[in-house]
């Protein structure tokens, strides 16, 4: 079992992983690597169309 590198919990079978230049980090959740993604700043190629860096959109 990985525990998940943001909150510790089991990332279970399919953790979320998140690639950066030195190592590969694994989640539990998608909602953790998004965390984890802007409190290091790590800028990773979309995964999911429909996603544009150029014109951040925020939710209200
Ligand atoms: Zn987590």
């Amino acid at each position: 079992m990985k525990p998940c590198d943001l909150c510790s919990l089991d990332c279970g079978n399919r953790p979320f992983e998140l690639v950066t230049p030195e190592k590969t980090l694994q989640f539990c959740c998608e909602g953790c690597r998004g965390i984890y993604e802007m409190l290091h700043e790590i800028n990773t190629a979309p995964a999911q169309a429909g996603q544009n860096p150029d014109k951040p959109t925020e939710r209200k």
